[in-house]
């Protein structure tokens, strides 16, 4: 699947044996559709933080393409405060995180969906141990 900024392949890291696509370029994330939920393995956090979506309408954020259908997705914003816009795929595709947004994410879930924070930090964490070099090799 190729990152719908900078159109280079993205890498796929694997948390709880769900692959989450990752682009080392931009440091942007794409999410499948239903991998929060096998991740999380608690469908009523994940249905809270999706029911508190909503769409922007008027926006100056570049449209992103859905990597699966490469049609245009929504710009969603993810909290009341309207102050993080994230990208959704309009056929449920997924949604995508631009670099520093899912950090924004995991400040405003701390507390309320702290499972959720915890996975995300997770992420990011793993993210972090990839650019370091591979322990095995050093024997
Ligand atoms: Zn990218
Ligand atoms: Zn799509």
């Amino acid at each position: 699947m190729d990152c719908p900024v900078c159109k280079n392949p993205m890498i796929a890291l694997e948390l709880k044996q769900v692959e989450i696509d990752n682009c080392f370029e931009c440091g942007g994330i794409w999410l499948d559709a239903g991998e929060l939920e096998i991740l999380l393995n608690e469908n009523d956090t994940v249905d809270s933080f999706l029911k508190s979506f909503s769409t922007a309408n008027k926006t100056m954020e570049k449209t992103r393409r859905c990597p699966i259908c490469l049609k245009k997705m929504k710009k969603i914003y993810v909290s009341d405060e309207k102050d993080l816009i994230i990208d959704e795929c309009g056929s449920n595709h997924g949604i995508w995180f631009d670099k520093g947004e899912l950090s924004q994410v995991i400040r405003q879930c701390d507390g309320e969906y702290s499972q959720l924070a915890a996975l995300l930090k997770d992420i990011f964490q793993h993210d972090h141990k990839i650019h370091k070099p591979p322990s095995e090799n050093i024997k």
